[in-house]
């Protein structure tokens, strides 16, 4: 089998030759000290040889949508990589930076420290539930549309445009922006 041998599988591919593809991250805070939560969350999860930095959004500051009442709002942001782990290895990725910031699971949509949902992978559609793709709730979620508009403002989702489903999403008006520039960038590859 030579280096270069299509036929070889992904796993022991040389990293060169690996494919990489473009994945839009949500993070969300409202626990602890948030705004740092999210930039260290941000290097962490690109501080990878595999996974690359593309873009950030602004943060931003939401009302929470579903759980509990009485929760502190949250910050939000989205992030752009390319990463050439496979989907699920990118949730376990995700997840693993979410439990190094001591994320618990009591209480559905309850407070948490730090959410990383993959929002989109490529154009993957998944619809198991350990991993549905594209997110299966980020199209009525201007906690995650809005950032993503003002990081990417072509951007699509399911053939829509993003800032436009954004302006329709029920929490929309409930957004404020927190940080007025691109306060997490860390070394984007643009
Ligand atoms: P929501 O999914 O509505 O945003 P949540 O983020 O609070 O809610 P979690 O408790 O963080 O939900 O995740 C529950 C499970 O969702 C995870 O264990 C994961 O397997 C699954 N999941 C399914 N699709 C995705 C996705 N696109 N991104 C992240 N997790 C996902
Ligand atoms: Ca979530
Ligand atoms: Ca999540």
């Amino acid at each position: 089998m030579s280096r270069h041998d299509a036929s070889r599988p992904d796993a022991v591919r040389p990293d060169a030759v690996r494919p990489y593809t473009r994945a839009v991250l949500a993070l969300g805070s409202n626990l602890g000290e948030r705004n740092d939560t999210l930039c260290a969350a941000v290097a962490e999860l690109v501080d990878r040889p595999d996974v690359r930095l593309r873009d950030v959004s602004p943060v931003v500051q939401t009302r929470p949508v579903g759980g509990p009442s009485g929760q502190p709002e949250f910050l939000n942001m989205v992030m752009e990589i390319e990463t050439s782990l496979d989907p699920y290895g990118l949730l376990e990725h995700c997840q693993a930076v979410e439990n190094r910031h001591l994320r618990t699971r009591d209480v559905r949509w309850g407070a948490r420290t730090l959410d990383v949902d993959i929002i989109t992978f490529g154009g993957l559609s998944s619809s198991d539930e350990k991993l549905t793709l594209p997110h299966p709730r980020a199209a009525e979620r201007a906690f995650v549309l809005y950032p993503w508009a003002l990081m990417d403002p072509q951007a699509t989702l399911a053939d829509e445009p993003v800032a436009a489903l954004a302006a329709q999403a029920p929490d929309f008006p409930g957004i404020e922006h927190f940080a007025d520039d691109d306060s997490c960038e860390s070394g984007a590859t643009g």
